[in-house]
């Protein structure tokens, strides 16, 4: 028998003789926190209002003024739940219908017998106090889940790069970042924006477009598959700004359902490591190609040449006398000219030809599917007009002259320079300002 479970009961015990009152009252205060006595059941009514602290009724049935029975009928009225533990000799069927109509929990044989009694007490508090423990269980539970989860998003809020995690198919759950980043305050919120996450994924050479809501289900998909040296996007943010991403993909059950990943902000990195390439590959002053990134295009366009025998010809020019032009009107003025010439050859050219300065006031132009006669042509609208060249910042006329030459099958980078810079050099014996072809 468990008597622990009594020890924080306040019983409320209405029995009529005063004998029996005294002595059971005095016997049981001993195992259960405190006794409340009544009379009768008139008294038990109104000291059973007056202490909401009681959780267990003991009461007698035949009493003066009201009866066991018929107090437990009127508590019942307000209150469905305290359980009432019954103290009688009585057995006829209608105190049997009455006990069961007012849910009486237990019976105490009169006279009573304390071992009976107890047990009977026991048995009435029992279910309370087990659904109690249960729960206080399970608050205690719900308290440690929500502490976990309070946790756990600590931790991804923390982050300084947008998590998202996702089971594939969508976000599951997502950090602060993420949702600063869209300026919505739920996951939800961005799902009702139809926000695309990804506005354009990198393969390979380029990015690819995630624009349409659809593929924004499919995306992490289609990310998972990458290289990872390619899980590079770009997403535009709240503000219509594009930023650029690497991402990191983590499946860190190693079950292949719930994936963590994370969005890298690389966008200043990127746009350092643009302008290095940049500036590693293009001249200066002009903006055209220099002789390092030619090299690569040139060698790229003479296999492709070997293969498919395409056309491939060559220009080289050089300005006129420009020791003199720089002389007498100063470098500054000598750097505005390459501008220009830039300038004109570039409007000269088609997009896929290659212009690239060669030297201080030397220029190169590849132009692949070219036969000699189409880059002669060429030679000669960019060579007449920089000859009719007009500006009043350009204090005298500026001329240049022209070194042509195709690739012919015997032929490498070398050997075709070469025989460009021969032709040059024969066009500077004519006397200036013309196109030679080698
Ligand atoms: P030629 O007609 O035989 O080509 O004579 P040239 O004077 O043009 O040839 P030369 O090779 O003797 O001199 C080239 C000049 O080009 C020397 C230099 O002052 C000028 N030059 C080279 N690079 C630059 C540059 O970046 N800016 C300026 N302003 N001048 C340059
Ligand atoms: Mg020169
Ligand atoms: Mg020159």
């Amino acid at each position: 028998m468990n008597k622990e479970i009594l020890k924080n009961i306040n019983v409320l015990y209405v029995e009529d003789e005063q004998d029996v009152r005294e002595f059971t009252s005095k016997t049981i205060s001993t195992i259960v926190n405190k006794v409340i006595v009544a009379e009768n059941g008139k008294e038990g009514l109104e000291r059973f209002k007056e202490n909401p602290e009681i959780n267990l009724i003991l009461t007698d049935i035949n009493m003066p003024k009201m009866g066991g029975l018929e107090m437990c009928a009127e508590i019942r009225k307000f209150n469905d739940e305290v359980p009432i533990v019954i103290t009688s000799a009585h057995s006829d069927p209608d105190f049997l219908k009455k006990a069961i109509d007012v849910k009486v929990s237990a019976y105490a044989m009169k006279p009573i017998d304390l071992y009976h009694l107890i047990e009977s007490m026991i048995k009435a508090v029992e279910p309370i106090f087990l659904r109690k423990e249960l729960e206080e269980v399970n608050s205690n539970l719900e308290h440690k889940v929500e502490e976990a989860v309070r946790r756990t998003k600590l931790i991804l809020d923390a982050q300084d790069n947008m998590v998202v995690l996702t089971d594939l198919n969508k976000a599951i759950e997502v950090n602060k970042k993420f949702l600063e980043y869209f300026d919505v305050n739920s996951l939800d919120e961005f799902f009702n924006k139809k926000t695309s996450i990804i506005s354009q994924c990198k393969t390979g050479n380029g990015f690819f477009s995630f624009n349409s809501v659809e593929d924004t289900t499919t995306w992490i998909q289609k990310i998972v598959k990458l290289n990872e040296i390619d899980r590079v996007v770009k997403i535009e943010n709240s503000k219509g700004e594009d930023r650029v991403f690497i991402v990191n993909i983590d499946d860190y059950e190693h079950k292949g359902e719930h994936y963590v990943v994370s969005f890298t902000d690389i966008t200043e990195l990127k746009e350092k490591s643009n302008l290095l390439e940049y500036q590693a590959t293009h001249d200066q002053l002009t903006g055209l190609f220099n002789r390092q990134k030619f090299n690569e295009i040139f060698l790229k366009e003479i296999k492709r040449d070997k293969r498919y025998d395409n056309a491939l010809s060559i220009i080289i020019f050089d300005i006129d006398d420009f020791k003199i032009f720089n002389d007498s009107f100063g470098h500054n003025v000598g750097d505005e000219v390459l501008k220009i010439i830039s300038e004109i050859v570039l409007k000269s050219v088609r997009e896929h030809d290659t212009i690239v300065r060669w030297g201080g006031e030397e220029f190169l132009v590849l132009l692949p599917q070219t036969e000699i006669e189409g880059a002669i042509h060429v030679a000669e609208k960019i060579r007449s007009t920089i000859e009719s060249y007009e500006s009043i910042d350009i204090p005298r006329k500026i001329t240049a002259s022209f070194g042509v030459t195709k690739l012919q099958k015997d032929d490498d980078e070398n050997s075709v320079i070469k025989k460009a810079d021969e032709a040059l050099y024969m066009a500077k014996e004519k006397g200036k300002n013309v196109v030679v072809s080698n």
